[in-house]
């Protein structure tokens, strides 16, 4: 790739520094660095390129996005030659993938591997970033860009005696490279979201004895994954720019239509007919593309509750499970919906239990393995724990991000986030969030908010050096806005009544208000561009000279 390298910003080391070498990184250094001419640097905490995708090892880590619309769109080369195995790309070949696009980017010889970025301070005397990592690195830029992730922050609850346990624990966030084989094992894991789906159909496969320890049922709905057939692959392959276009503009960055008529106006037999189709098909359709009501209504959120019921008592063979395993207590949708490949089946095996913790709570890790407070103690040869990530926020405050006057970005946001389209802080002038906390993000099929995230930050910075301008921060009126409509979009719908990593919920002390925000995909990008027409409206832009580079 062509790299014209006419650089500014000289007085600084680099125009632009980047943290995290996912699919925002990457994508983020690509546009900087071979259509905009700039000097960028990515530091990556792991030892190689894939974000999430490098980190989540865990036995079933794949995508429960469809691979066709799991992947970059900004290249049709790329798009049309990538070739996906199934349905839902596994862990590995998503990193395969991540590499390819490393490699045909020559991105690699920007990023350094095994740096984990420590802190970074913005100097107001020359608009600049120092940015610090943990091997005693020094860099300046112009501008700062995260791509740290919204679930990369791996969360392990501080239970009493944590280190005391004798045999091997792993998280699903922090997957060794090496294969954990479990064969023999007494294993227990810890959790029940979209990791632990995942990785318990295949633990049980080799496990002597599993024990699942769950606080909240799950809603878990059927992957469906296999090969796609050829005919559906052809004509996708044949239909680039509609599918481009459809995802872009979309409610969740999905080829997902929601139903005009909603579950309350209809008959609970009604709603069964219209989800049976969904649940066969397998996928997301049953949660964002079905009932808009569900998601306001609880009338209309418990007959599709009643569907999803009834299909987890058809599976389980003993009824006590069964009725351990239907969830309880919020709405359907609101928490996120885990896709599976026979999580439900692998309860009627006779080696694995179920355990809840929830109305007896885990006490302690003993050495031995898990005590509940009755005092009930299961013996584990190795512990897994999928408890998650500290989601959204955790990534950006395990970092000491200083803005104006020396203010940490963690303390500006001790009560919850405080952005301006999830994009950008006051106070932080020329910091970029890539689908940080109140943007779509994760409701939304993450590539494609990525790709607006990273395309928009691009305009913006070219429109600073066209207009011959140092900076760019949100008004402090722009960001109380956006922080106040996040608010009230959630609050107008069900999702603040479900406990849940979207609330903050799972992380004690953390404050309880919505992470993500509930534009939606489409309408949030039309949003975007319609304050870049208005001059970025919201945005202070300063420092400008007629005629000049930034
Ligand atoms: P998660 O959804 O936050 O699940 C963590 C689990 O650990 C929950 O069941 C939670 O219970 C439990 N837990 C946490 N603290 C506990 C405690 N002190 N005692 C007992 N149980 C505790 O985490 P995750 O499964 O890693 O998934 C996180 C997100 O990553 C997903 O929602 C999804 O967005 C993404 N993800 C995606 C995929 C995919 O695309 N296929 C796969 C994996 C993950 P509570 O529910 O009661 O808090």
């Amino acid at each position: 790739m062509p790299n014209s390298c006419q650089s500014s910003s000289t007085d600084t080391d680099v125009d632009a520094v980047v943290i995290g070498a996912g699919f925002s990184g990457l994508y983020m250094l690509h546009r900087l660095r071979n259509t905009m001419g700039l000097r960028a640097r990515v530091f990556e905490t792991g030892g190689g390129v894939g974000g999430t995708w490098y980190w989540n090892r865990y036995p079933g880590a794949r995508s429960d996005s469809d691979s066709y619309i799991y992947g970059f769109t900004f290249d049709e080369q790329l798009w049309q030659q990538w070739e996906w195995s199934e349905r839902y790309p596994e862990q590995h070949e998503i990193r395969a993938y991540l590499e390819h696009v490393a490699e045909r980017y020559d991105l690699d010889h920007d990023i350094t591997f095994d740096t984990t970025v420590r802190g970074a301070a913005f100097d107001e005397d020359s608009d600049t970033w120092t940015v610090t990592t943990d091997t005693g690195e020094t860099v300046t830029a112009r501008y700062l860009i995260t791509g740290v992730g919204a679930l990369s922050a791996s969360n392990t609850p501080k239970f009493p005696g944590l280190d005391a346990f004798r045999g091997a624990t792993y998280h699903t966030g922090q997957w060794p490279h090496e294969k954990v084989d479990f064969t023999g094992q007494r294993v227990g894991v810890i959790g029940t979201g979209a990791s632990a789906v995942q990785a318990v159909p295949l633990i049980a496969r080799e496990a002597e004895d599993l024990t699942v320890l769950q606080r909240t049922a799950n809603y878990v709905i059927p992957a469906n994954n296999g090969p796609v057939p050829d005919e559906v692959r052809q004509a996708r392959k044949a239909d680039y720019a509609g599918i481009r276009e459809r995802i872009q503009n979309s409610t969740f960055g999905f080829e997902l239509t929601t139903l005009e008529k909603g579950a309350a106006e209809s008959t609970q037999e009604e709603v069964d007919a219209v989800l049976q189709p969904r649940w066969d098909e397998g996928g997301f359709g049953i949660w964002l593309g079905s009932y808009v009501d569900m998601f306001f209504v609880d009338d209309a959120n418990a007959k599709v509750r009643h569907f999803l019921h009834d299909k987890i008592r058809e599976k389980i063979d003993d009824p006590q499970t069964a009725e351990r395993l239907i969830p309880k207590g919020y709405p359907f949708g609101c928490k996120r919906n885990p896709l599976d490949s026979g999580y439900y089946e692998t309860f009627n095996l006779p080696h694995v239990h179920l355990v809840d913790v929830k109305s007896n709570p885990i006490a302690e890790i003993t050495p031995a393995g898990v005590k509940l407070v009755d005092g009930t103690e299961y013996e584990f040869d190795a512990i897994v724990y999928a408890t998650g990530f500290d989601a959204m926020t955790g990534p950006l405050n395990r970092i000491d991000i200083r803005g104006r006057g020396g203010r940490l970005l963690r303390d500006k946001w001790a009560d919850g986030p405080r952005t301006y389209l999830g994009l950008m802080s006051a106070g932080y002038p020329n910091l970029f969030t890539i689908t940080g906390p109140q943007s779509p993000s994760v409701l939304s099929n993450m590539p494609v908010s990525i790709e607006q995230h990273v395309d928009y930050i691009a305009g913006i910075i070219d429109h600073l050096r066209d207009r011959g301008a140092t900076t760019i921060e949100p008004t402090a009126e722009a960001e109380d806005a956006w922080v106040a409509q996040n608010q009230q979009l959630a609050e107008a719908t069900l999702f603040p009544t479900a406990d849940t990593w979207y609330m903050g919920a799972n992380i004690p002390g953390k404050p309880r208000v919505f992470l993500p925000n509930l534009s939606f995909v489409g309408p949030y990008r039309a949003k975007c561009d319609r304050i870049a027409e208005n001059d970025y409206e919201g945005f202070t832009i300063s420092g400008a000279r007629e005629g000049a580079t930034a």
